[in-house]
């Protein structure tokens, strides 16, 4: 686990809100294809949802994050939505032959109208949310021009992986090198 990069925060991450004005990467159907073309290893088979449902998605785990960040309680419209996205398509637990025995496998159910792919990043919010350990280690980037969030691997990290950000936490951390010596 670790700093395992959740698909729920690469998708919040997909809108550059401190760009002015802010960048939507997904904004097109396009773009939201070659964004799942990138990302649809890590999550069950099924369709692209459509361009709507993944931007309603994302505005909810966006406002949970930034709520839990900001030290306040989300709307009960994003914990509705983020609910409902992991409803739409639930999971069950079977077993698969596996050389002589058996293995657990997980079937998502997409029968139940919903799209496997969203309710699997809901699932990651909720799991992320409800887990206090996991939930202290998110972050917003200190570059006050970076809205990007992330799981902080290490107590002190406090940059995300962009180039422009990443470069400041080296500068930063030479400052902090110089300074201590
Ligand atoms: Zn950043």
């Amino acid at each position: 686990m670790g700093g395992e990069r959740l698909v729920a925060l690469d998708l919040v991450d997909t809108q550059l809100l401190a760009a002015t004005p802010p960048v939507d990467l997904i904004e097109t159907p396009e773009q939201l294809a070659q964004w799942w073309s990138l990302q649809e290893v890590r999550l069950p088979a099924g369709p692209v949802p459509d361009c709507a449902a993944v931007r309603r998605l994302r505005a909810a785990v966006r406002d949970v994050l930034d709520s839990h960040l900001a030290g306040e309680l989300p709307s009960a419209t994003s914990v509705d939505d983020i609910n409902a996205a992991a409803a739409g398509a639930p999971q069950s637990l079977r077993m698969v032959a596996h050389g002589n025995g058996l293995q657990a496998a997980t079937r998502w159910h997409p029968e139940y109208g919903g799209n496997a792919a969203l309710a699997s990043m809901a699932r990651e919010t909720i799991e992320l949310m409800t887990d206090a350990e996991r939930l202290a280690t998110l972050r917003r980037c200190a570059n006050p021009n970076c809205s990007m969030l992330f799981l902080a691997e290490h107590r002190r990290r406090q940059w995300c992986i962009g180039s422009r950000c990443g470069n400041r936490a080296r500068v930063a951390r030479h400052y902090e090198k110089t300074r201590q010596s």
